[in-house]
This record gives C-alpha cells, structure tokens and sequence, in this order.
C-alpha cells in the first residue's frame, strides 16, 4: 500500500501522525487493535454535527475511531434537495470526507473513513467514490476514504468474491482496503438488507468458516480485506431472545484462515468487523473483539442517544419551540431555540454514548496518535 506516514515507535506501539489514516498507517492501526485486544467503534454519521461528536468522544477517551456513512447518510450529508440521488451520495459522502479530513487532526486521534453498506444497485456509489480518490490522491497523495464496504452477500459466494476482487484491484493501488460481507447481518440499514424474522433464512444469519477461508485466499493476494461474519448479529435493537449471538464462529474462522496461512499472521491473521453493534450484550462484544474484531458498527444506538438528548431539551424549553416571546415572562426565548444549544444537547447525547461504547470495546486511551 501507498502514502505511509512518517512513524515513530514507543515501545512495541506504533506511533501515528493524528487525522485520517490511509495504507500502512490503517494497517497498522488493525494491527494494533488485533495484538491489543480492543475494537473501535464506527459510527454512521449524516452531517457535519455528528461527525464531530463522534470526534470528541474518540478525543477525550484517547482512543481512535471509524466515521462511516451509509449511502443513505451520505446522500443526506449533500442534502435532500438534490434531485439525482446517486450523485448526492457520491457528493455528500466526498463532502463528510473532505470535512473530516480537515478537522480531524485538530482532535488529536486517527480516524478511520469508511463507508457502509454497498449492494449490487449501489456498485456506481462507490465507482464514482473511487473517480474522486483517485483524484484526490493525485493531488494530495492519499484517497478520500481509508476503505470502503462492498455487501454482496445476498449473491453466491463465487459471483461476491469475484466482484469484491475487481474493485479491490482498483482500491489496493491508492491504500485502501476493502470490507467484505458473508453470510448476512440480519435486519436492514438504509434498504441494504435482510428482514430478521424470515426464518427460513436464519442459517445463513451464521457465516461458514469455509466461505471465510475461501474469500480470504481469494482476495488477500489482491489487497486488504476486511470481513464482516455473520454471527447471529442484526441491525437495529430488538428485544432480548430474538437474537442470539454465536461469537465462537468468529474464532472458528481464524482457526480455518491461520491454519492455511500456516503461522504467518499469527493465531488471528483475519481482520473481523462487527456490525449491527446496538443493543448488544457486554459479554458477547468483548467475546467477539477477543476473536479478532478490529471495529463493531453503532448506527441504531447513536441515533437513539441524539433523539433522546433533544427530546429532552425541546420539552424542557417548549416555550421557545412555540414563541420568539416567552408568554410567561414576555423575555425573547432566541437563546434558548438557537440551533447550536439544541444541537449541542444531541452531540452531548452521541458522546455519552460513545463513552460506554470506547469502554466496552476496550479502546479507550489506546489512541496510537502520537
Ligand atoms: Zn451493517
């Protein structure tokens, strides 16, 4: 992989420049994650106030973190006057980039830049993402996204690999890697997709370690990968019993892959992704980041913590959501329905969640930004 940052080493610990982290320095920060035995939380975001609070909250726990936008939260990040829905998402999800990799150093922690989520209809969102990193790295010398996720999971698993190759060919030149899908996640995020109650389909909600082993000799010569395993996990919370959550699948995968690698790698040579990280219990998230999870997704959760927070501050200011004047005391209530105090209240929401997500995942003040 291209553009490595200058790095120092303290200790056994890579040290990284602080911001967005492309090629080697994204490996080495999987790396870190795997050895250490902690995960990173990634995070949907669908505008610039998320995506700040996500900043904070990975800042002042010292750890880093994943931004990631669903095509849907890209496309809102443009701005739902765009007519021409596909273009919004590749210019909105450039523009969640092009911010975040402005302000991101600022907060003294690496952060990952990734998207989610992309079916067979959505191949042009991440094409015309790739048009722009190539691009942007000619200019700068580095793509506008760390990875990218391509969710071919509903194909057969040849016609998935072998799409999953062709786009990391163009990915691995820029420093990029690739999250894969196998087996499915139940539940939805953004039409991408399957419904948890179909029962006839809950066998493939648990990846075989076979199609893991066989993904990873396929595209591991390509460029880096990234696998999303299907261990019970679905988007979205319900309630408890109906999901039930098998994290030994993860481990069985590593057995498959290391025993094939044959040593190189170590015992955990896969780079595993959680999704659908809401509402799951302790014990199985720390079971799964102990497996080889490098980052389990938190969409559901954030979103319910943001609305929570400004549910809260509109009933407890619902004079200024109704009136310029309170009628109470005739005083002008403009401070109170500034969108910057609501807003704030929402971020203040993201990031206390995020507090208990970094602890769960063991992340907190592992941050390698030098
Ligand atoms: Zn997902």
């Amino acid at each position: 992989m291209a553009n490595t940052a200058e790095r120092t080493t303290t200790g056994a610990r890579a040290r990284l420049r602080p911001g967005v982290v492309t090629g080697a320095d994204y490996l080495a920060l999987l790396d870190a994650c795997r050895e250490g035995g902690y995960a990173l939380p990634a995070v949907n975001v669908v505008g610039t106030s998320g995506a700040n609070a996500v900043l904070e909250a990975a800042a002042r726990n010292r750890s880093d973190v994943v931004v990631q936008l669903s095509n849907g939260g890209a496309r809102f990040f443009a701005g739902e006057g765009i007519a021409d829905a596909m273009e919004a998402r590749v210019l909105g999800a450039v523009s969640a980039a092009l911010h975040v990799h402005t302000v991101a150093a600022a907060y003294g922690v690496c952060v990952v830049l990734h998207t989610d989520h992309a079916d067979r209809p959505l191949l042009p969102w991440v094409e015309g993402l790739l048009d722009r990193g190539e691009e942007h790295a000619r200019l700068t010398g580095r793509p506008l996204f760390s990875s990218h996720m391509l969710d071919l999971s509903a194909e057969p698993l040849e016609a998935n690999i072998a799409e999953c190759a062709r786009v990391l060919r163009r990915m691995a030149p820029l420093g990029m890697g690739l999250e894969i899908e196998l087996g499915v996640t139940g539940g939805e995020e953004d039409g991408v997709g399957h419904a948890v109650e179909d029962a006839a389909d809950n066998a493939r909600l648990y990846t075989q370690p076979e199609d893991v082993l066989r993904a990873w000799e396929a595209l591991s010569p390509v460029g880096h990968v990234t696998v999303a395993a299907s261990f019970g996990n679905v988007h979205g919370v319900y309630a408890p019993g109906n999901v039930r959550l098998r994290p030994e699948i993860l481990r069985a995968s590593q057995q498959a892959v290391a025993a094939r690698a044959g040593g190189g790698g170590g015992p955990r040579p896969l780079s595993l992704v959680f999704h659908g990280g809401s509402g799951s219990e302790k014990g199985k998230i720390r079971e799964a980041v102990s497996h080889g999870v490098w980052k389990m997704n938190i969409d559901t959760d954030t979103q319910f913590a943001f609305a929570e927070a400004v549910g809260r501050y509109v009933r407890e200011n619902e004079a200024a959501f109704r009136h310029q004047l309170d009628p109470a005391t005739g005083r002008p209530t403009k401070k109170a329905y500034d969108p910057r105090r609501w807003l704030r209240a929402g971020e203040e929401g993201i990031a206390a969640r995020l507090d208990e997500a970094f602890a769960d995942l063991g992340a907190a003040g592992r941050s390698l930004a030098a």
